[in-house]
């Protein structure tokens, strides 16, 4: 092993407490998970309690010298994988395959910032994590509505994670010590359904400014423009005081807020019952029409088109479909899909998806192949379609919970590896794309 002097630039404060790393590995409940992943590793202090425990461990690690080491040292395991890698820019796509990612880090603190958002803003195939931060920092994370560092930091991640600071720890466990306390965080996934739907990109937007200036109220810090009778009615709505600042409102309410500013009154629905669509029989014959529900109800045969989006670097966009859908929740699917409306052709009800779904204008698609109704389309005569398109973007949330570009081997992989995360009637298509029209 090679002599190695700590970088101050890479945050290099190593943790000497044998017990405590113990603990600490424990915390990503590692044993037999398929895939732990170790940020920071360093000189293998968290690593030592990790490796042979999961299925497969990747350490992460920006200094070529750790990095080396640390091949050296599990050189003998085939279950080890170190990248040497800035984990600011990871890329966590190749692990869906996985199903179930831990991640966990004694991190250097001078990036613990956009490493956090690597792995914690979605999409993101991690479902579980633990990380070692400044305390303020954990403080900030895990504060809950009056608590200590409560602020936009702690409402934009726990909008998707709970957190929770489980152990705080000394500067005398590292060497060399760091000039602050130090903690420990764990952050699991929130469930989607636990908070009504909202624009995230509004939502950060909204609590960005009202944090802005502290001191203020939050009426003078909002847009003017507030839509259906001003702040005093938001303010109404939300059951507070007109004089009320930021950091007095709860993650529940500064939804409500978004959902003001977007016009939002309905209670949340993924999709209307009382579409109607064309029946056809097994020929793909229009024998007449009936509502949605009937149709899905009854399992009778209709149409719909599912359009694969690629862009200009021929990665594929997918989306993953929001709880509300009354078929194949949470599961990912085609960049866009919906049924025909009565009369409609394919082509274009593909073109209308896609300016519907994920606000793509395109001029035309090109038909890829035509699946016949089965089961696993969901008893619908399916043709899939592909454009290219790359320009921003823009989904429902009622309809779309996340959406993400891939690259085709990636999701070849996924779907070999977890055919359950995917809805059958996508799978049936990515079947066809490979037959047909793989480059
Ligand atoms: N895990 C070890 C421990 O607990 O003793 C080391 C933790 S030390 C606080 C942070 C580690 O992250 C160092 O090994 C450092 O080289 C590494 N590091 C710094 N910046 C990094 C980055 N952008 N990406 C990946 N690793 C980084």
């Amino acid at each position: 092993m090679k002599t190695f002097a700590h970088k101050k630039s890479l945050g290099q404060n190593f943790l000497q407490d044998k017990e405590l790393s113990a603990w600490i590995a424990d915390q990503i409940q590692p044993d037999r998970a398929p895939i732990v992943v170790e940020i920071g590793p360093g000189d293998g202090a968290l690593t030592e309690h990790l490796v042979d425990r999961s299925e497969k461990l990747v350490l992460v690690e920006k200094d070529n010298m750790l990095a080396e080491n640390l091949e050296e040292r599990f050189s003998d395991r085939d279950n080890v994988e170190v990248m040497r890698q800035d984990a600011t820019l990871l890329d966590m796509r190749p692990w869906y395959r996985h199903g179930d990612v831990r991640v966990i880090g004694n991190l250097p603190y001078s990036v613990g910032g956009p490493i956090l958002k690597a792995v914690l803003t979605p999409p993101t195939p991690m479902t579980r994590g633990v990380f070692m931060l400044q305390k303020e920092v954990c403080q900030r994370l895990s504060a809950k509505l009056g608590g200590h560092g409560y602020g936009s930091l702690s409402l934009l991640v726990q909008q998707h994670w709970h957190v929770e600071m489980i152990r705080v720890v000394g500067p005398e466990v590292f060497k060399p010590r760091p000039k602050v306390d130090s903690a420990v965080i764990l952050c699991t996934p929130r469930d989607p359904a636990s908070l009504p739907v909202y624009d995230v990109a509004l939502f950060r937007r909204l609590v960005k400014m009202g944090f802005s200036q502290r001191r203020k109220q939050l009426k003078n810090l909002l847009p003017d423009e507030i839509p259906n009778g001003g702040w005093p009615a938001l303010a109404s709505s939300l059951g507070v005081d007109v004089m009320v600042r930021a950091e007095q409102l709860s993650l529940e309410q500064w939804v409500q807020i978004a959902r003001w500013f977007e016009g939002r009154t309905d209670t949340d629905r993924g999709q209307k019952a009382s579409e109607m669509f064309d029946v056809v029989d097994e020929n793909n014959v229009v024998i007449g029409q009936r509502p949605r529900g009937e149709v899905h109800a009854q399992g009778l045969r209709h149409r719909a088109v599912h359009i694969f989006v690629f862009d200009k670097r021929g990665n594929v966009y997918l989306q993953k479909r929001s709880h509300l859908k009354d078929a194949h929740p949470r599961v990912w699917d085609s960049s866009a899909a919906g049924h025909l409306d009565v009369g409609e052709s394919y082509a274009a009800c593909a073109i209308r998806e896609l300016h519907e779904e994920i606000g793509a204008v395109v001029e035309t698609t090109t038909k890829i192949a035509e699946i016949p109704a089965t089961e696993r389309t969901g008893m619908e005569f399916v043709e899939l379609h592909a454009a290219t398109y790359d320009g921003a973007i823009k989904y429902a949330p009622d309809e779309i919970e996340v959406g993400q570009w891939f690259k085709p081997a990636t999701v070849t992989d996924w779907v070999n590896a977890r055919p359950q995360d995917f809805a059958t009637g996508f799978i049936e298509c990515w079947r066809a794309w490979e037959a047909n029209a793989k480059p």
